[in-house]
Protein backbone atom coordinates (compact mmCIF):
# COMPACT_ATOMS: atom_id res chain seq x y z
CA UNK A 1 0.00 0.00 0.00
CA UNK A 2 1.20 3.35 -1.06
CA UNK A 3 1.41 6.32 1.44
CA UNK A 4 -1.79 7.75 1.79
CA UNK A 5 -2.26 11.50 0.55
CA UNK A 6 -2.85 12.84 3.79
CA UNK A 7 1.16 11.55 5.23
CA UNK A 8 2.56 11.59 1.67
CA UNK A 9 6.07 11.48 2.00
CA UNK A 10 7.96 13.16 -0.94
CA UNK A 11 10.04 10.46 -3.21
CA UNK A 12 13.64 12.04 -2.67
CA UNK A 13 13.25 11.21 1.27
CA UNK A 14 12.82 8.13 0.59
CA UNK A 15 15.64 5.14 -0.28
CA UNK A 16 15.12 3.13 -3.28
CA UNK A 17 16.61 0.64 -4.98
CA UNK A 18 19.90 0.12 -7.51
CA UNK A 19 19.29 -1.81 -10.26
CA UNK A 20 21.12 -2.13 -14.15
CA UNK A 21 23.49 0.26 -12.79
CA UNK A 22 21.13 3.38 -12.14
CA UNK A 23 19.05 4.92 -8.53
CA UNK A 24 15.49 3.72 -9.06
CA UNK A 25 12.72 5.53 -7.31
CA UNK A 26 10.45 3.95 -5.22
CA UNK A 27 7.48 4.67 -2.76
CA UNK A 28 6.43 1.71 -2.30
CA UNK A 29 5.13 0.72 1.37
CA UNK A 30 7.86 2.98 2.72
CA UNK A 31 8.96 2.07 6.16
CA UNK A 32 10.81 4.63 8.45
CA UNK A 33 14.72 4.55 9.05
CA UNK A 34 15.47 5.80 12.89
CA UNK A 35 18.42 7.34 14.32
CA UNK A 36 18.66 5.08 17.33
CA UNK A 37 20.38 7.62 19.20
CA UNK A 38 17.94 10.27 18.58
CA UNK A 39 14.71 8.10 18.33
CA UNK A 40 13.54 10.32 15.49
CA UNK A 41 12.64 9.10 11.98
CA UNK A 42 15.27 10.19 9.02
CA UNK A 43 14.16 9.11 6.08
CA UNK A 44 12.28 6.18 4.66
CA UNK A 45 12.88 3.16 2.46
CA UNK A 46 10.97 1.59 0.10
CA UNK A 47 9.62 -1.95 0.17
CA UNK A 48 10.24 -3.34 -3.36
CA UNK A 49 7.04 -4.94 -4.52
CA UNK A 50 7.44 -8.64 -6.37
CA UNK A 51 7.65 -6.87 -9.61
CA UNK A 52 10.53 -4.45 -8.78
CA UNK A 53 12.42 -7.68 -7.42
CA UNK A 54 11.71 -9.35 -10.41
CA UNK A 55 12.88 -6.66 -12.46
CA UNK A 56 16.64 -6.77 -10.57
CA UNK A 57 16.73 -10.45 -11.08
CA UNK A 58 15.67 -9.79 -14.81
CA UNK A 59 18.60 -7.38 -15.08
CA UNK A 60 21.00 -9.48 -13.16
CA UNK A 61 19.77 -12.61 -15.25
CA UNK A 62 20.69 -10.85 -18.95
CA UNK A 63 24.09 -9.33 -17.51
CA UNK A 64 25.40 -12.84 -16.61
CA UNK A 65 26.72 -13.97 -19.88
CA UNK A 66 28.23 -11.34 -20.64
CA UNK A 67 29.96 -11.13 -16.69
CA UNK A 68 30.34 -15.37 -16.68
CA UNK A 69 32.85 -14.69 -20.10
CA UNK A 70 35.01 -11.39 -18.75
CA UNK A 71 38.01 -12.67 -17.52
CA UNK A 72 38.47 -13.20 -14.20
CA UNK A 73 41.45 -10.86 -14.02
CA UNK A 74 39.75 -7.78 -15.26
CA UNK A 75 37.26 -9.05 -13.00
CA UNK A 76 39.72 -8.65 -10.19
CA UNK A 77 41.11 -5.35 -11.64
CA UNK A 78 37.41 -3.84 -10.87
CA UNK A 79 37.34 -5.58 -7.53
CA UNK A 80 41.03 -3.62 -6.39
CA UNK A 81 39.43 -0.49 -8.23
CA UNK A 82 36.20 -0.97 -5.78
CA UNK A 83 38.81 -1.34 -2.66
CA UNK A 84 40.50 1.51 -3.32
CA UNK A 85 37.15 3.89 -3.81
CA UNK A 86 35.56 2.06 -0.74
CA UNK A 87 38.70 3.48 1.49
CA UNK A 88 38.21 6.78 0.02
CA UNK A 89 34.63 6.76 1.15
CA UNK A 90 35.14 4.56 4.46
CA UNK A 91 34.30 7.90 6.40
CA UNK A 92 30.81 8.36 4.93
CA UNK A 93 29.85 5.05 4.86
CA UNK A 94 30.96 4.71 8.69
CA UNK A 95 29.08 8.06 9.50
CA UNK A 96 25.90 6.34 7.64
CA UNK A 97 26.24 3.03 9.85
CA UNK A 98 26.34 5.49 13.11
CA UNK A 99 23.44 6.95 11.43
CA UNK A 100 21.25 4.56 10.85
CA UNK A 101 22.37 1.48 13.45
CA UNK A 102 23.67 3.93 16.51
CA UNK A 103 27.20 1.75 16.90
CA UNK A 104 30.09 4.00 18.01
CA UNK A 105 32.23 5.52 14.84
CA UNK A 106 35.40 3.85 15.61
CA UNK A 107 33.65 -0.02 15.08
CA UNK A 108 31.69 1.22 12.20
CA UNK A 109 34.96 1.91 10.99
CA UNK A 110 36.42 -1.53 12.08
CA UNK A 111 33.37 -3.22 10.68
CA UNK A 112 33.98 -1.66 7.55
CA UNK A 113 37.04 -2.67 7.44
CA UNK A 114 36.74 -6.18 7.71
CA UNK A 115 34.20 -6.15 4.84
CA UNK A 116 37.05 -4.19 2.70
CA UNK A 117 39.48 -7.28 4.03
CA UNK A 118 36.84 -9.49 1.73
CA UNK A 119 37.41 -7.32 -1.10
CA UNK A 120 41.39 -7.88 -0.28
CA UNK A 121 40.46 -11.30 -0.65
CA UNK A 122 38.44 -11.47 -3.91
CA UNK A 123 40.97 -9.34 -6.11
CA UNK A 124 43.33 -12.49 -6.09
CA UNK A 125 40.09 -14.18 -7.77
CA UNK A 126 42.29 -16.09 -10.63
CA UNK A 127 44.57 -17.60 -8.29
CA UNK A 128 41.25 -19.29 -6.61
CA UNK A 129 39.43 -20.19 -10.42
CA UNK A 130 42.48 -21.91 -11.93
CA UNK A 131 41.06 -25.37 -11.40
CA UNK A 132 42.65 -29.10 -11.02
CA UNK A 133 44.17 -30.21 -13.99
CA UNK A 134 46.30 -33.95 -14.59
CA UNK A 135 47.08 -35.33 -17.67
CA UNK A 136 47.46 -38.85 -18.92
CA UNK A 137 44.80 -40.11 -16.71
CA UNK A 138 44.80 -42.81 -19.40
CA UNK A 139 46.76 -43.31 -22.72
CA UNK A 140 46.13 -39.75 -24.20
CA UNK A 141 43.50 -38.72 -22.07
CA UNK A 142 43.37 -35.89 -19.74
CA UNK A 143 41.02 -34.17 -17.15
CA UNK A 144 40.41 -31.14 -15.39
CA UNK A 145 38.02 -29.49 -13.19
CA UNK A 146 36.64 -25.99 -13.78
CA UNK A 147 34.66 -24.00 -10.97
CA UNK A 148 32.09 -22.43 -13.21
CA UNK A 149 29.58 -19.69 -11.70
CA UNK A 150 26.12 -20.28 -10.99
CA UNK A 151 24.29 -17.62 -12.54
CA UNK A 152 22.30 -14.87 -10.67
CA UNK A 153 22.58 -15.15 -6.76
CA UNK A 154 20.88 -13.42 -3.97
CA UNK A 155 22.12 -12.48 -0.45
CA UNK A 156 20.48 -11.14 2.01
CA UNK A 157 21.83 -9.27 5.06
CA UNK A 158 20.67 -8.76 8.77
CA UNK A 159 20.89 -5.19 10.57
CA UNK A 160 23.62 -5.37 12.77
CA UNK A 161 26.68 -5.26 9.94
CA UNK A 162 25.29 -3.18 7.62
CA UNK A 163 28.35 -2.93 5.59
CA UNK A 164 30.29 -6.09 6.71
CA UNK A 165 27.61 -8.86 6.17
CA UNK A 166 26.77 -7.72 2.86
CA UNK A 167 30.60 -7.72 1.72
CA UNK A 168 30.92 -11.21 3.39
CA UNK A 169 28.98 -12.39 -0.10
CA UNK A 170 28.82 -10.28 -3.04
CA UNK A 171 32.32 -9.21 -3.46
CA UNK A 172 33.66 -12.88 -3.63
CA UNK A 173 30.33 -13.62 -5.89
CA UNK A 174 30.72 -11.33 -8.43
CA UNK A 175 34.91 -12.07 -8.15
CA UNK A 176 33.36 -15.53 -9.34
CA UNK A 177 31.79 -14.52 -12.17
CA UNK A 178 27.71 -14.68 -11.26
CA UNK A 179 25.44 -11.39 -11.15
CA UNK A 180 24.19 -10.57 -7.77
CA UNK A 181 20.99 -8.85 -6.21
CA UNK A 182 21.19 -7.89 -2.69
CA UNK A 183 17.86 -7.21 -0.31
CA UNK A 184 19.97 -5.69 2.75
CA UNK A 185 18.15 -5.13 6.07
CA UNK A 186 15.57 -2.21 5.99
CA UNK A 187 16.58 -1.03 9.50
CA UNK A 188 20.26 0.47 7.54
CA UNK A 189 20.37 0.24 3.93
CA UNK A 190 22.45 3.01 3.35
CA UNK A 191 26.15 1.76 3.38
CA UNK A 192 25.27 -0.99 0.94
CA UNK A 193 23.71 1.44 -1.47
CA UNK A 194 26.54 3.57 -1.35
CA UNK A 195 29.01 0.55 -2.02
CA UNK A 196 26.64 -0.55 -5.23
CA UNK A 197 27.67 3.26 -6.33
CA UNK A 198 31.06 2.75 -5.77
CA UNK A 199 30.58 -0.38 -7.49
CA UNK A 200 29.46 1.15 -10.75
CA UNK A 201 32.16 3.61 -10.38
CA UNK A 202 34.64 1.33 -10.02
CA UNK A 203 33.57 -0.18 -13.56
CA UNK A 204 31.68 -3.10 -12.89
CA UNK A 205 29.00 -3.44 -16.11
CA UNK A 206 25.36 -2.79 -15.69
CA UNK A 207 23.40 -5.65 -13.96
CA UNK A 208 25.65 -7.39 -12.18
CA UNK A 209 25.10 -5.86 -8.54
CA UNK A 210 21.95 -4.91 -7.60
CA UNK A 211 20.26 -3.85 -4.91
CA UNK A 212 16.31 -4.13 -3.91
CA UNK A 213 15.12 -2.69 -0.16
CA UNK A 214 12.62 -4.22 0.98
CA UNK A 215 10.73 -7.17 3.45
CA UNK A 216 9.32 -10.44 3.45
CA UNK A 217 7.50 -10.18 -0.03
CA UNK A 218 11.33 -8.93 -1.80
CA UNK A 219 12.76 -12.29 0.01
CA UNK A 220 9.72 -14.53 -0.73
CA UNK A 221 10.34 -13.40 -4.54
CA UNK A 222 14.10 -13.95 -4.31
CA UNK A 223 13.31 -17.57 -2.74
CA UNK A 224 10.34 -18.28 -5.42
CA UNK A 225 12.27 -16.74 -8.59
CA UNK A 226 14.15 -19.96 -10.34
CA UNK A 227 16.04 -17.49 -12.33
CA UNK A 228 17.99 -17.16 -8.67
CA UNK A 229 20.14 -20.37 -8.10
CA UNK A 230 21.52 -19.67 -4.86
CA UNK A 231 21.21 -17.70 -1.86
CA UNK A 232 23.21 -16.73 1.01
CA UNK A 233 21.36 -15.43 4.29
CA UNK A 234 22.68 -14.25 7.04
CA UNK A 235 20.32 -13.39 10.08
CA UNK A 236 17.83 -14.73 13.14
CA UNK A 237 17.70 -18.56 13.39
CA UNK A 238 13.72 -18.58 12.66
CA UNK A 239 14.35 -17.19 9.46
CA UNK A 240 17.43 -18.46 8.38
CA UNK A 241 15.61 -22.22 8.74
CA UNK A 242 12.64 -20.58 6.65
CA UNK A 243 15.21 -19.70 3.92
CA UNK A 244 17.20 -22.78 3.81
CA UNK A 245 14.08 -25.03 3.82
CA UNK A 246 12.12 -22.75 1.08
CA UNK A 247 15.04 -22.22 -1.10
CA UNK A 248 16.24 -25.34 -1.16
CA UNK A 249 12.83 -27.46 -1.75
CA UNK A 250 12.87 -24.89 -4.30
CA UNK A 251 16.20 -26.17 -6.01
CA UNK A 252 18.28 -23.44 -5.23
CA UNK A 253 21.70 -23.36 -3.07
CA UNK A 254 21.21 -22.29 0.04
CA UNK A 255 24.29 -21.08 3.21
CA UNK A 256 21.79 -19.68 6.20
CA UNK A 257 23.60 -18.26 8.95
CA UNK A 258 21.62 -17.71 12.13
CA UNK A 259 21.74 -16.96 15.71
CA UNK A 260 23.79 -17.60 18.43
CA UNK A 261 24.58 -17.96 22.17
CA UNK A 262 28.43 -17.27 22.44
CA UNK A 263 30.15 -18.67 25.54
CA UNK A 264 33.47 -18.00 27.24
CA UNK A 265 35.03 -19.92 29.42
CA UNK A 266 36.93 -18.68 32.28
CA UNK A 267 39.65 -21.07 34.05
CA UNK A 268 40.86 -20.91 37.06
CA UNK A 269 44.40 -20.23 36.36
CA UNK A 270 43.47 -17.77 33.42
CA UNK A 271 44.63 -14.15 33.56
CA UNK A 272 41.21 -12.77 35.40
CA UNK A 273 42.32 -8.92 34.88
CA UNK A 274 42.78 -9.66 30.96
CA UNK A 275 40.04 -12.35 30.55
CA UNK A 276 37.70 -9.35 31.98
CA UNK A 277 38.91 -6.54 29.78
CA UNK A 278 37.98 -9.14 26.92
CA UNK A 279 34.37 -9.60 28.05
CA UNK A 280 33.98 -6.25 28.91
CA UNK A 281 34.24 -5.79 24.56
CA UNK A 282 33.03 -8.68 23.98
CA UNK A 283 29.55 -8.43 25.90
CA UNK A 284 28.53 -4.84 25.08
CA UNK A 285 30.46 -3.82 21.97
CA UNK A 286 27.98 -2.57 19.53
CA UNK A 287 25.77 -3.03 22.43
CA UNK A 288 25.67 -6.18 22.64
CA UNK A 289 24.25 -6.38 18.81
CA UNK A 290 27.20 -8.85 17.01
CA UNK A 291 26.33 -12.60 16.56
CA UNK A 292 29.93 -13.22 18.07
CA UNK A 293 29.30 -11.63 21.01
CA UNK A 294 30.08 -12.78 24.41
CA UNK A 295 26.69 -13.24 25.93
CA UNK A 296 27.23 -15.89 28.46
CA UNK A 297 30.83 -16.19 30.52
CA UNK A 298 31.35 -19.70 32.21
CA UNK A 299 33.54 -19.37 35.46
CA UNK A 300 34.70 -22.78 36.41
CA UNK A 301 35.25 -22.78 40.89
CA UNK A 302 33.36 -19.94 42.91
CA UNK A 303 36.19 -18.25 43.67
CA UNK A 304 36.74 -17.41 39.67
CA UNK A 305 32.83 -16.09 38.99
CA UNK A 306 32.98 -14.08 42.55
CA UNK A 307 36.18 -12.57 41.06
CA UNK A 308 34.99 -12.06 37.71
CA UNK A 309 31.74 -10.58 38.26
CA UNK A 310 33.25 -8.02 41.20
CA UNK A 311 35.97 -6.61 38.12
CA UNK A 312 33.16 -6.62 35.60
CA UNK A 313 31.14 -4.71 38.36
CA UNK A 314 34.00 -2.18 38.97
CA UNK A 315 34.32 -1.98 35.03
CA UNK A 316 30.91 -1.59 34.04
CA UNK A 317 30.32 1.34 36.09
CA UNK A 318 32.92 3.56 33.86
CA UNK A 319 31.27 2.56 30.61
CA UNK A 320 30.03 5.07 29.05
CA UNK A 321 27.27 4.83 26.91
CA UNK A 322 25.45 7.73 24.63
CA UNK A 323 25.68 8.54 20.85
CA UNK A 324 28.05 6.66 18.57
CA UNK A 325 28.80 10.35 17.13
CA UNK A 326 30.63 10.58 20.52
CA UNK A 327 34.14 9.84 20.45
CA UNK A 328 34.11 9.31 24.09
CA UNK A 329 31.33 6.70 24.04
CA UNK A 330 31.85 3.00 24.68
CA UNK A 331 28.53 1.72 23.72
CA UNK A 332 25.71 3.30 21.86
CA UNK A 333 21.60 2.56 21.95
CA UNK A 334 19.66 -0.41 20.27
CA UNK A 335 18.74 -0.43 17.01
CA UNK A 336 15.10 0.09 17.09
CA UNK A 337 12.43 1.08 20.42
CA UNK A 338 10.93 -2.79 19.60
CA UNK A 339 14.23 -4.20 20.37
CA UNK A 340 15.36 -2.60 22.68
CA UNK A 341 11.62 -3.00 24.71
CA UNK A 342 12.60 -6.99 23.48
CA UNK A 343 16.02 -6.74 25.52
CA UNK A 344 14.91 -4.59 28.40
CA UNK A 345 11.86 -7.92 28.65
CA UNK A 346 14.42 -10.46 28.52
CA UNK A 347 16.05 -8.47 31.60
CA UNK A 348 12.94 -8.35 33.86
CA UNK A 349 12.48 -12.15 32.79
CA UNK A 350 15.93 -12.89 34.43
CA UNK A 351 14.92 -11.15 37.89
CA UNK A 352 11.80 -13.37 37.63
CA UNK A 353 13.38 -16.46 36.99
CA UNK A 354 15.44 -15.79 39.70
CA UNK A 355 18.85 -14.75 38.70
CA UNK A 356 21.02 -11.91 40.21
CA UNK A 357 21.26 -9.05 38.47
CA UNK A 358 24.44 -7.30 39.70
CA UNK A 359 24.39 -4.78 37.34
CA UNK A 360 20.91 -3.27 36.27
CA UNK A 361 21.00 -0.93 33.09
CA UNK A 362 17.46 -0.31 32.72
CA UNK A 363 16.90 2.97 34.24
CA UNK A 364 19.93 4.54 32.07
CA UNK A 365 18.93 7.89 29.75
CA UNK A 366 21.35 9.64 28.53
CA UNK A 367 21.21 13.78 28.80
CA UNK A 368 19.72 15.66 26.15
CA UNK A 369 18.53 11.97 24.30
CA UNK A 370 16.05 10.96 26.03
CA UNK A 371 14.32 9.34 23.37
CA UNK A 372 17.19 7.34 21.92
CA UNK A 373 16.87 3.70 22.18
CA UNK A 374 19.73 3.36 24.96
CA UNK A 375 19.96 0.14 27.52
CA UNK A 376 22.69 0.38 30.15
CA UNK A 377 24.79 -2.15 30.43
CA UNK A 378 23.00 -5.56 32.88
CA UNK A 379 25.19 -8.26 34.42
CA UNK A 380 23.59 -11.35 36.07
CA UNK A 381 25.07 -13.61 38.13
CA UNK A 382 23.94 -17.45 38.83
CA UNK A 383 22.37 -17.59 35.88
CA UNK A 384 21.26 -21.19 35.20
CA UNK A 385 20.39 -23.90 32.43
CA UNK A 386 16.89 -24.08 32.54
CA UNK A 387 16.66 -20.46 32.11
CA UNK A 388 15.30 -18.93 29.32
CA UNK A 389 17.83 -15.52 29.86
CA UNK A 390 20.24 -18.48 28.85
CA UNK A 391 18.52 -20.55 26.78
CA UNK A 392 17.54 -17.58 24.15
CA UNK A 393 19.29 -15.04 22.15
CA UNK A 394 18.90 -11.67 24.10
CA UNK A 395 20.86 -9.72 21.11
CA UNK A 396 21.99 -6.86 23.68
CA UNK A 397 24.43 -5.52 26.22
CA UNK A 398 23.34 -8.40 28.70
CA UNK A 399 25.88 -10.55 30.29
CA UNK A 400 24.75 -14.06 32.19
CA UNK A 401 27.39 -15.18 34.31
CA UNK A 402 26.63 -19.12 34.70
CA UNK A 403 29.17 -21.47 37.62
CA UNK A 404 30.26 -24.09 37.04
CA UNK A 405 32.34 -26.62 38.77
CA UNK A 406 34.66 -27.98 35.85
CA UNK A 407 36.22 -27.56 32.44
CA UNK A 408 34.08 -30.30 31.34
CA UNK A 409 30.68 -29.24 33.13
CA UNK A 410 31.59 -25.66 31.25
CA UNK A 411 32.34 -27.60 28.07
CA UNK A 412 28.81 -29.80 28.20
CA UNK A 413 26.83 -26.49 28.25
CA UNK A 414 28.33 -25.13 25.67
CA UNK A 415 27.73 -28.62 23.50
CA UNK A 416 23.95 -29.04 24.94
CA UNK A 417 23.35 -24.95 23.54
CA UNK A 418 21.11 -24.89 20.33
CA UNK A 419 23.68 -22.97 18.97
CA UNK A 420 26.89 -23.32 17.99
CA UNK A 421 28.35 -20.34 16.67
CA UNK A 422 31.88 -18.95 18.70
CA UNK A 423 33.40 -19.45 21.78
CA UNK A 424 36.35 -18.76 23.36
CA UNK A 425 38.31 -20.32 26.42
CA UNK A 426 40.75 -17.84 28.78
CA UNK A 427 43.62 -20.07 30.27
CA UNK A 428 47.45 -20.25 30.37
CA UNK A 429 46.52 -24.09 30.62
CA UNK A 430 47.59 -25.30 26.78
CA UNK A 431 46.29 -28.49 27.11
CA UNK A 432 42.82 -27.58 28.38
CA UNK A 433 42.96 -24.78 25.72
CA UNK A 434 43.91 -27.98 23.03
CA UNK A 435 41.37 -30.46 24.41
CA UNK A 436 38.51 -27.53 24.31
CA UNK A 437 39.10 -26.38 20.54
CA UNK A 438 39.43 -30.28 19.80
CA UNK A 439 35.94 -31.40 21.60
CA UNK A 440 33.95 -27.99 21.60
CA UNK A 441 30.31 -28.07 19.44
CA UNK A 442 31.47 -24.98 17.96
CA UNK A 443 31.95 -23.61 14.62
CA UNK A 444 34.58 -20.85 15.41
CA UNK A 445 36.93 -21.09 18.49
CA UNK A 446 38.66 -18.41 20.41
CA UNK A 447 41.48 -19.34 23.10
CA UNK A 448 42.27 -16.27 25.42
CA UNK A 449 40.70 -14.28 22.00
CA UNK A 450 37.02 -13.28 22.75
CA UNK A 451 35.63 -12.39 19.02
CA UNK A 452 37.31 -14.88 17.45
CA UNK A 453 35.80 -13.55 13.84
CA UNK A 454 37.99 -15.56 10.71
CA UNK A 455 39.86 -13.11 8.81
CA UNK A 456 38.81 -13.02 5.42
CA UNK A 457 41.34 -16.10 4.05
CA UNK A 458 39.24 -18.02 5.98
CA UNK A 459 35.46 -18.64 6.39
CA UNK A 460 32.99 -17.32 8.99
CA UNK A 461 30.12 -19.66 10.29
CA UNK A 462 28.63 -21.45 13.42
CA UNK A 463 27.71 -25.33 13.61
CA UNK A 464 24.01 -26.37 15.11
CA UNK A 465 21.27 -24.02 14.82
CA UNK A 466 23.79 -21.22 13.83
CA UNK A 467 24.29 -22.60 10.54
CA UNK A 468 21.94 -24.22 7.81
CA UNK A 469 23.50 -25.56 4.92
CA UNK A 470 27.55 -27.10 4.63
CA UNK A 471 29.48 -23.95 3.67
CA UNK A 472 30.44 -21.18 5.40
CA UNK A 473 30.81 -17.54 4.47
CA UNK A 474 33.67 -15.67 2.72
CA UNK A 475 37.06 -17.08 2.57
CA UNK A 476 38.05 -20.82 0.62
CA UNK A 477 34.42 -21.59 1.06
CA UNK A 478 33.08 -19.18 -0.61
CA UNK A 479 34.75 -19.99 -3.89
CA UNK A 480 33.27 -23.52 -3.64
CA UNK A 481 29.68 -21.95 -2.40
CA UNK A 482 29.13 -19.18 -5.63
CA UNK A 483 31.16 -21.90 -8.48
CA UNK A 484 29.95 -25.29 -9.20
CA UNK A 485 32.53 -27.88 -10.47
CA UNK A 486 32.66 -29.21 -14.05
CA UNK A 487 34.91 -31.89 -14.73
CA UNK A 488 36.24 -32.71 -18.17
CA UNK A 489 38.13 -36.07 -19.54
CA UNK A 490 39.33 -35.16 -23.08
CA UNK A 491 40.99 -37.55 -25.45
CA UNK A 492 42.08 -36.04 -29.39
CA UNK A 493 42.81 -39.38 -31.46
CA UNK A 494 45.83 -38.92 -33.09
CA UNK A 495 47.53 -40.62 -35.66
CA UNK A 496 44.55 -42.54 -37.56
CA UNK A 497 43.83 -44.96 -34.47
CA UNK A 498 40.17 -45.82 -34.73
CA UNK A 499 38.81 -47.49 -31.35
CA UNK A 500 36.90 -50.42 -30.98
CA UNK A 501 33.83 -50.32 -29.55
CA UNK A 502 34.39 -51.42 -25.98
CA UNK A 503 31.68 -52.63 -23.77
CA UNK A 504 32.96 -53.17 -20.55
CA UNK A 505 33.24 -50.03 -17.73
CA UNK A 506 36.27 -48.04 -18.82
CA UNK A 507 38.83 -49.21 -16.09
CA UNK A 508 42.58 -48.78 -15.00
CA UNK A 509 44.39 -48.87 -18.49
P1 LIG B 1 16.32 -10.94 10.88
O1 LIG B 1 16.33 -12.42 10.75
O2 LIG B 1 15.15 -10.29 11.51
O3 LIG B 1 16.47 -10.26 9.44
C1 LIG B 1 17.47 -10.66 8.53
C2 LIG B 1 16.98 -10.39 7.11
O4 LIG B 1 15.83 -11.21 6.85
C3 LIG B 1 16.56 -8.96 6.85
O5 LIG B 1 16.99 -8.58 5.57
C4 LIG B 1 15.03 -9.01 6.94
O6 LIG B 1 14.41 -8.05 6.13
C5 LIG B 1 14.72 -10.41 6.47
N1 LIG B 1 13.53 -10.98 7.13
C6 LIG B 1 13.10 -10.74 8.39
N2 LIG B 1 11.99 -11.47 8.66
C7 LIG B 1 11.72 -12.18 7.55
C8 LIG B 1 10.71 -13.12 7.21
N3 LIG B 1 9.77 -13.46 8.08
N4 LIG B 1 10.72 -13.67 5.99
C9 LIG B 1 11.68 -13.34 5.10
N5 LIG B 1 12.67 -12.45 5.37
C10 LIG B 1 12.70 -11.87 6.57
O7 LIG B 1 17.67 -10.54 11.64
P2 LIG B 1 18.12 -9.12 12.17
O8 LIG B 1 17.29 -8.75 13.34
O9 LIG B 1 18.23 -8.15 11.04
O10 LIG B 1 19.61 -9.46 12.64
C11 LIG B 1 19.93 -9.98 13.89
C12 LIG B 1 20.10 -11.48 13.83
O11 LIG B 1 21.09 -11.84 12.87
C13 LIG B 1 20.59 -12.08 15.14
O12 LIG B 1 19.88 -13.26 15.39
C14 LIG B 1 22.05 -12.37 14.88
O13 LIG B 1 22.62 -13.40 15.66
C15 LIG B 1 22.01 -12.76 13.44
N6 LIG B 1 23.31 -12.63 12.82
C16 LIG B 1 23.99 -13.77 12.56
C17 LIG B 1 25.25 -13.71 11.99
C18 LIG B 1 26.02 -14.96 11.71
O14 LIG B 1 27.03 -14.86 11.06
N7 LIG B 1 25.60 -16.13 12.16
C19 LIG B 1 25.81 -12.46 11.68
C20 LIG B 1 25.07 -11.31 11.94
C21 LIG B 1 23.81 -11.41 12.50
Amino acid sequence: MNATPANKIEPAEIVGHFINNRDVADDNRPAPITNPATGKTTRHVAMASKATVESAIAAAQDAFPGWRNTPPAKRARIMFRFKQLLEEHAEEIAAAITDEHGKVLDDAMGEFGRGVEVVDYACGIPEMLKGEFSRNVGPGIDSWSDFQPLGVVAGITPFNFPAMVPMWMYPMAIACGNTFVLKPSEKDPTAPMLAARLLKEAGLPDGVFNVVNGDKEAVDTLLGDERVQAISFVGSTAVAEYIYNTGTSNGKRVQALGGAKNHAIVMPDADIDNAVNALMGAAFGSCGERCMAISVAVCVGDEVADSVVSKLKAQIANLKVGTGTDSATHMGPLITRAHHDKVRGYVDLGVEEGATLAVDGRDLVVDGFEDGFFLGPCLFDNVTQAMRIYQEEIFGPVLCVVRAESEEQAMQLINDHEYGNGTCIFTRDGEAARYFADNIQVGMVGINVPLPVPVAYHSFGGWKRSLFGDLFAYGPDSVRFYTRRKTITQRWPSGGVREKAQFSFPGRQ
